[in-house]
């Protein structure tokens, strides 16, 4: 899922710092960030593919191997998911239809969680039977870029699920981290948040993805290489 403009990012404070008192991790991190072709090979930052794409409209496979190639897959998408600038990513999204997602955003309390879910399971609120309000209720997808459309959401969640070392997880979330664990778990069936819409946003998205050629697969950017499509 995309960031909202209200949710800022931690390397902005790190490289507003004086050189002298940055700590050297944060250094060594905005030195990789810096060598565009380094960061691909060094960081394995992973194209994200777009709308149309096959894996993205199909259920992901449920992992049953917690192995060392199980935590470089999770380590590359927590990468991804930095160099986007998103606050949640799926693995169908870098073309690997496994049931894996990644989250790192504040919540509504001013909380940063950051973490990892594998073979999730959600169970949600009931979805308000009323108008999204476009000010508060818009959603972004990094796999459908430049765009974000309002959406009703439930307003409570549990998730139940393991992160990549094969350890239960369970997170209760509500408000804006409710609705990334939704939008990250819709991914892992096959739905993305625009096959959601009202009629109403559905007609706009469906213009909208004519237009920017969201029908057909073949599509996809590099983060960190790319210009940002959500302008973060
Ligand atoms: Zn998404």
């Amino acid at each position: 899922m995309r960031s909202t403009a209200e949710q800022s990012v931690d390397t902005i404070t790190e490289a507003a710092l004086p050189p002298r008192s940055r700590p050297s991790a944060a250094i060594g991190r905005s030195l990789r960030r810096s060598q565009v072709t380094d960061t691909i090979v060094l960081m394995a930052i992973h194209p994200i593919v777009v709308y149309g794409e096959p894996v993205l409209h199909r259920r992901a496979e449920k992992i049953t191997e917690f192995d060392e190639d199980l935590a470089e897959l999770v380590a590359d998408m927590h990468e991804t998911l930095d160099a986007s600038n998103g606050v949640g990513l799926a693995a169908p999204q870098i073309g690997v239809g496994k049931s894996i997602f990644v989250f790192n955003a504040d919540d509504d309390y001013g909380v940063r969680r950051r973490g990892t879910f594998v073979n999730p399971v959600l169970i949600a609120s009931k979805v308000p039977d009323t108008r999204p309000d476009p000010d508060d209720e818009t959603e972004g997808c990094l796999s459908v870029p430049s765009l974000d459309f309002p959406l009703k959401r439930a307003d409570r969640v549990t998730v139940n699920g393991f992160d990549e070392k094969g350890e239960p997880v369970t997170l209760s979330a509500d408000g804006w981290f409710a609705r990334i664990m939704q939008h990250e778990y819709d991914h892992l069936q096959g739905t993305l948040y625009v096959d959601r819409l009202d009629k109403r946003w559905s007609k706009k998205w469906k213009k909208a993805q004519e237009a920017h050629g969201y029908d057909q697969p073949g599509l996809s950017w590099m983060p960190g290489v790319d210009p940002d499509p959500f302008g973060h």
